[in-house]
């Protein structure tokens, strides 16, 4: 049980226009005669048929028990993503195998809906984009060691969490390697500037949003040696894939009567999800196909339009500030992905398994800070995720067998400041979001510095004492 598995595929980039293929030991980005983005497929992948879904949901189930430290996060599922790297390359940071947590009961009920949050947020820079990394740094190590590169000069453009995240791995792997993130100025949390600095990354800050550093560093990546660690880099997409089997395995590889909701920033993931579904069902792993409900914000929300519109053209829209900020995202760049895998997905579970909902920020918001006061550790974006629910289940899209499964894609703590200022009330100018007085809580001052200062102890406990009693009512013991 515990070998390192012996199948090897052929990975292949296809462009997902124009149809191209170009070989997988080597990285590219968009179609060098098109210009569109790439999936990588394994040309060799037919051959796990030969190996039954039985037989295969025996070997993944078998390899939660691994000791193989390669095999113990999101390679755990090697044959389905990109079986061509040895143990040696493999990089191993903790990600994947997050829990997925069944919402407390009183909140289930509330909702009227069965429903868990997987917590994403439990990566090692926190948030899912640590499986795609995971994935790409490991491809850099093996492509390093294939071609003897003496300089591997990484970059993204970044809401935040892909910089995190890519820079928290480069700092682990480190030469050839180094790191550079592009972050709109001012447009990530504190926690979002702070997790690339403290790896050491070099960090740029642009004025713009996230599609301007995007553009930016298309340009750098067209015309410098550089390696692009955006989602345009489909080792990447395969690497997130993992959520879709790490769920899959959570509900006993039955995936009828399921519900997964996921948040729509630049699409990989959503990209990912669609993907890794697909190639389950093709080895029989699993016999039915889960509803997808994608959901974005109305402040970014050009895929929810182009499923609603009646002419199904697609237009980037210009966003407006969002508390999800990690999916406040304009022009998503995976957006032709998602288009050629609904298709696929939707021939296959029909018209219905395909979701794109839009919530409000307010929604969001409200959404994350009831599921945090019920134990979850919710982000914004897993509050929109929660607020695309509560909906579904009123407007009855949601039907009663359905089990839910929402995406909380980041920790809490990433997003805290989105908290605090809603606990002030400060987010109506921006946001249009104003604070609800039964989910705003505030820390209890007791008593000033000063009037500390002024009292001498044994009355600075007592008069502490008194005033704690009093707020909180506790009567003597008798
Ligand atoms: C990146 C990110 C998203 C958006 O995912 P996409 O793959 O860009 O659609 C959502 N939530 C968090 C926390 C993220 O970091
Ligand atoms: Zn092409």
């Amino acid at each position: 049980m515990d070998a390192f598995p012996s199948f090897r595929g052929k990975m292949e980039y296809v462009c997902q226009e124009c149809n191209a293929r170009f070989p997988g030991d080597n990285l590219f980005y968009t179609c060098p005669k098109c210009g569109g983005v790439f999936l990588l497929i394994d040309k060799n992948f037919d051959e796990l048929k030969k190996t039954s879904g039985q037989a295969w949901r025996e070997i993944f189930d078998a390899r939660q028990m691994t000791s193989l430290q390669s095999l113990r996060g999101i390679f755990r599922f090697y044959e389905l993503m990109a079986p061509t790297f040895t143990a040696e390359d493999i990089i191993y940071l903790g990600e994947g195998n997050t829990p997925i947590i069944p919402a407390a009961e009183r909140l289930q009920k509330e909702i009227g809906a069965a429903f868990a949050f997987k917590n994403e947020g439990q990566n090692p820079s926190a948030s899912f984009k640590d499986r795609g990394m995971a994935m790409a740094f490991t491809c850099i190590k093996w492509l390093s060691r294939l071609y003897g590169w003496k300089e591997v000069l990484t970059i993204c453009a970044s809401t935040g969490d892909t910089s995190a995240a890519a820079a928290l791995y480069a700092a682990y792997v480190g030469p050839p390697v180094k790191s550079v993130v592009l972050l709109p100025l001012g447009k990530v949390t504190p926690q979002q500037l702070a997790q690339p600095l403290g790896s050491g990354a070099t960090v740029i800050c642009i004025p713009g949003v996230f599609d301007d550093c995007m553009r930016v560093v298309e340009i750098l990546a067209e015309h410098y040696r550089v390696a692009l660690l955006n989602s345009k880099n489909s080792w990447r997409i395969l690497g997130q894939e993992s959520y879709a089997y790490e769920v899959a395995q959570w509900r006993g590889w039955q995936l009828e009567n399921t519900a997964l909701f996921i948040p729509i920033g630049n699409a990989g993931n959503i990209t990912a999800l669609l993907s890794g579904l697909l190639k389950l069902f093709k080895l029989e792993i699993i016999t039915k196909l889960p509803r997808i409900f994608g959901v974005q914000s109305v402040n970014a929300n050009p895929v929810y339009n182009y499923y609603h519109s009646q002419e199904k053209v697609w237009k980037p829209v210009k966003v407006k500030p969002s508390v999800a900020q990690a999916a406040m995202i304009g022009n998503p760049v995976s957006f032709p992905r998602v288009r050629k895998l609904v298709e696929k997905y939707t021939a296959i579970a029909g018209a219905n398994s395909f979701n794109v909902m839009e919530v409000s920020e307010e929604e969001i918001m409200e959404a994350m800070l009831v599921a945090n006061r019920h134990g979850h550790i919710s982000c914004t974006q897993g509050g929109e995720c929660f607020a695309a629910l509560i909906k579904a289940v009123s407007q009855k899209t949601l039907t009663q067998s359905e089990y839910a499964i929402l995406d909380s894609t980041a920790h809490m703590l990433k997003f805290s400041d989105f908290q605090n200022r809603y606990f002030e009330n400060s987010l109506v100018e921006d946001y249009d979001i104003h604070a609800r007085p039964e989910l705003v809580n505030k820390p209890i001052a007791i008593m000033s510095n000063e009037e500390r200062d002024n009292t001498p102890y044994e009355y600075f406990t007592k008069s502490v004492v008194e005033k704690i009693t009093d707020i909180l009512s506790l009567t003597p013991k008798s």
